[in-house]
């Protein structure tokens, strides 16, 4: 961390990125870090090669982030936040191989600390709070109102509300700390949880006419090319839905198979006590965390439940 931040505060010129399929503390902590840098005079851009979610949009309203081909930065330093896999990372290969340095900065406990800087901390609840740490090592008064929205933002939808193992007694110290800002609690819950399309649910139910539950401990869940298209709803806007596998009574792993073509499935994988889905989601060349994890399989969906059901099966 001491080494990040003699680096930070020694250079001018940063680019920062995060992972495919963005998420809350994907955004949250980018934009958090974003702002922060800003704040401390540096030149900075935001790039993420990704259909943005629509629920996190207001994150993004003062601020523009880029794509790959529009930024041109001689001299950067590369930040990649929340990102467990090199290959994960959701700008253009130029933007990786032409940084003077790599930062990474993440939670995931299947990081193989790919930078040339790494602060990896798989206990941390969300990469926001190891963001939360770095700014209030730097200086405490950096962390503004505007911040302090995009670091709850991650915060809260890492832990899903304070709710996941991985919460612990400093994410309730940083929130309390980020309340104190007066920041807008009521608004972030507003736009991520209670502002969903009416699309939404209805893919939502297309979804849970799926489910199916093997041998009790298993649920899934599918959601089709045709769902996605008929309910005109993006790929990126259906964060929430595995959770409903998950919650079941009696179930341990919850695993939902999103069709983004006939031949490739990204599949999310969720448990709930003891199940480490990392380790079944890096066999198939994915990652994550203990209790939720991800993976693609270059295949049929009809395939790649039949793959992944087995292996869970045996672990299970
Ligand atoms: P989700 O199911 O919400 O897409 O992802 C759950 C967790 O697993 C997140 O922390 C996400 O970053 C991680 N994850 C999802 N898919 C992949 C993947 O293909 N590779 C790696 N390394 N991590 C993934
Ligand atoms: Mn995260």
């Amino acid at each position: 961390m001491n080494n990040i931040i003699k680096t930070i505060m020694g250079s001018d010129n940063f680019i920062i990125t995060s992972h495919y399929s963005p998420d809350g503390d994907n955004l949250g902590s980018s934009i958090g870090l974003y702002y922060a840098l800003e704040r401390l005079g540096k030149k900075a851009f935001f790039v993420l090669d990704d259909v943005l979610p629509r629920n996190l949009d207001f994150l993004y309203e003062n601020m523009k982030i880029y794509k790959s081909d529009e930024v041109s930065m001689k001299e950067y330093i590369l930040i990649a936040l929340d990102c467990g896999d090199k290959n994960r990372l959701c700008c253009s290969e130029n933007i990786k191989n032409n940084a003077k340095m790599l930062i990474n900065i993440d939670h995931h406990a299947s990081n193989d600390g790919y930078g040339d800087l790494n602060y990896v901390d798989s206990h941390a609840s969300s990469t926001s709070e190891l963001i939360y740490d770095l700014l209030m090592k730097i200086d405490e008064k950096t962390i503004d109102k505007k911040i302090g929205n995009c670091l709850y933002t991650g915060l809260i939808t890492d832990t899903g509300n304070f709710m996941y193992s991985n919460t612990n007694s400093s994410s309730f110290l940083m929130a309390s700390q980020l309340l104190k800002l007066n920041i807008d609690k009521e608004e972030i819950i507003k736009n991520i949880y209670q502002s969903n399309p009416l699309n939404y649910v209805k893919i939502l139910g297309n979804a849970l006419n799926t489910l199916k539950v093997i041998e009790e401990k298993i649920a899934t869940i599918d959601l089709t090319k045709e769902m996605f298209k008929k309910n005109n709803i993006s790929f990126n806007d259906v964060d929430g839905i595995v959770n409903y596998t998950r919650d079941i009574e009696a179930v341990e792993v919850g695993i939902l198979f999103k069709e983004k073509s006939e031949k490739e499935i990204k599949i999310s994988f969720r448990s709930k006590s003891y199940l480490d889905v990392n380790k079944i989601a890096q066999k198939f060349g994915g990652g994550g965390h203990i209790r939720a994890s991800g993976c693609t399989i270059k295949d049929s969906l009809e395939n790649a439940k039949e793959i992944i059901i087995k292996e869970v099966i045996n672990h299970i």
